[in-house]
């Protein structure tokens, strides 16, 4: 019976190992990222992680914070989601650490290429939440893009990194299939990636990008050249469910289930969150009948935006001295905050295109700028329901591959107190006060409080010379 046996079972288990992976890798019509080499051939899962609507996380919160300086331009944002503030914790630490190295550089060694951390929401459902950050840093190794997932379970009240995913006792299991899998790919090191194998705190640097697809695959994302150079993009382990399903952790299967199927709200056992101030409301203040070619204008411009809640404080401000102004919005802000952006346009501004999230456009391709800039009209148009007509350049960094990238206007400033950098409210509202004339545009930063509140100074000290405060295109129009 034995040899009988064993004959049998081999083909029946080679069918399932073939049959497990068919199902895995029924085709999809779209592909996770073009350029990443996931050595598994055509019939591999799809890679594709869900989309999550930040509007459906009660209370969040985006930190967003830049450096405008031409010779050191930075931007950074990640997410506080109330409940999870170990997480918020582990991300901001990171972004301080990733961008001082960039600071102690001497800024990308002084080339003047920009340094930027952005974030995607993995999961936001159940009791689990998952963020990537993505870092673009010049001095940084490889291709300068560097990756990294943050994730927290509600229910153990517990940050994990993301080879926490995995439980322990099967992570060396778990760690031989990954190596497998590099092996034998275009461009791997060996040596690398048996040393980068080697020890928790190695293999914590190197897997510090998994994360699972929304077919319930585990994605495991590698850095450019850290285990090697492959042809074009970076190397990818995709995982099906059925292989990764006896390796996961008790909170890996959580994230499992809610990547696969999300249930409705993010609920992290925390209080729940004070009801947020309620965005003002629309004075309806009709049209704008302001002559610019008769009267002094000016046209305050606040970017990053929107943040709360110091948006919000700022649409008082301006209600109170009939101003309107120009918001030039950052498009993760505005799809997570679509409700203030609907507040700025029923008060009579303007919301113009800032950009995804914030980059410097001169250093992207064609279709990177073409992306950044149409992903955010989008946010503004499901938000407001009207498309922009204007862009601001990050850090005001144009040329001429930008403008044929896009049919948006261009829009820089005559004013600029540099309110990043001064933190000082009396000094920003004098600064504007002295510099400001007829018919100009003004630079400032609404995710600023200390900017915020230089406004009522400045609008009541410039009405009362004679200015009038409209939108850009306003003045464009009227001029
Ligand atoms: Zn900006």
């Amino acid at each position: 019976m034995g040899p009988m046996r064993k004959n049998t079972l081999v083909p029946s288990l080679l069918l399932l190992g073939v049959l497990s992976l068919t199902t895995a890798c029924t085709p999809d019509s779209e592909v996770s990222t073009a350029s990443v080499d996931t050595g598994a051939g055509p019939s591999a899962a799809s890679g594709v992680e869900r989309t999550v609507d930040p509007t459906k996380i009660e209370g969040l919160d985006i930190v967003n914070d830049s450096g405008n300086g031409p010779s050191c331009p930075w931007a950074t944002s990640y997410p506080a989601v109330p409940g999870a503030e170990p997480m918020t914790a582990a991300m901001k630490s990171d972004v301080e650490r990733r961008l001082r190295a960039y600071v102690d550089d001497g800024c990308g060694s002084g080339n003047e290429l920009d340094f930027n951390i952005g974030f995607d929401f993995l999961v936001a459902s159940g009791d689990v939440v998952g963020v990537r950050l993505t870092t673009q840093d010049p001095g940084a190794a490889g291709d300068g893009t560097e990756t990294k997932t943050y994730w927290y379970g509600g229910e153990d009240a517990q940050p994990h990194d993301a080879l926490g995913l995995i439980a322990e006792a099967s992570r060396p299991d778990f760690l031989s299939v990954v190596r497998e899998r590099l092996e034998g790919r275009e461009g791997v090191d060996t040596a690398i990636l048996g040393a980068a194998l080697s020890g928790p705190q190695a293999q914590q640097d190197l897997l510090d990008d998994m994360s699972v697809t929304r077919d319930g695959a585990l994605r495991i994302d590698f850095d450019r050249s850290t285990v090697g150079v492959p042809a074009g993009g970076r190397y990818q382990v995709i995982l099906p469910p059925a292989e990764v399903a006896p390796w996961l952790s008790g909170f890996g299967r959580r994230v499992q289930e809610q990547a696969v199927s999300p249930g409705g709200t993010l609920d992290l056992g925390a209080p729940t969150a004070e009801e947020p101030e309620p965005a003002p409301e629309a004075s309806a203040p009709g049209a704008d009948t302001t002559d610019c070619s008769k009267v002094k204008c000016i046209a305050m411009t606040f970017d990053d935006g929107p943040a709360v809640p110091e948006t919000a404080t700022l649409l008082e401000y301006l209600a109170e001295y009939d101003a309107r102004a120009t918001f030039f919005v950052v498009g993760q802000n505005a799809a997570a905050h679509p409700d203030v952006l609907r507040a700025e346009v029923e008060a009579g501004h303007e919301v113009g295109n800032h950009s995804w999230n914030h980059p410097d456009l001169t250093q992207l391709s064609t279709a990177e700028v073409t992306s950044q800039l149409d992903r955010t009209s989008a946010a503004i148009k499901a938000a407001t329901g009207d498309e922009p007509t204007l862009f601001r350049p990050p850090y005001g960094a144009i040329d001429d591959a930008v403008k044929s990238a896009t049919t948006l206007s261009p829009v820089l400033w005559d004013v600029d107190p540099e309110d990043w950098k001064y933190r000082d409210t009396e000094r920003v509202a004098q600064t504007v006060i002295a510099q400001a004339g007829a018919n100009d545009v003004v630079l400032l930063h609404d995710i600023h409080p200390t900017s915020v509140a230089a406004v009522p100074e400045i609008l009541r000290t410039l009405t009362a010379q004679g200015f009038h405060f409209v939108t850009v295109s306003h003045l464009r129009a009227t001029l």
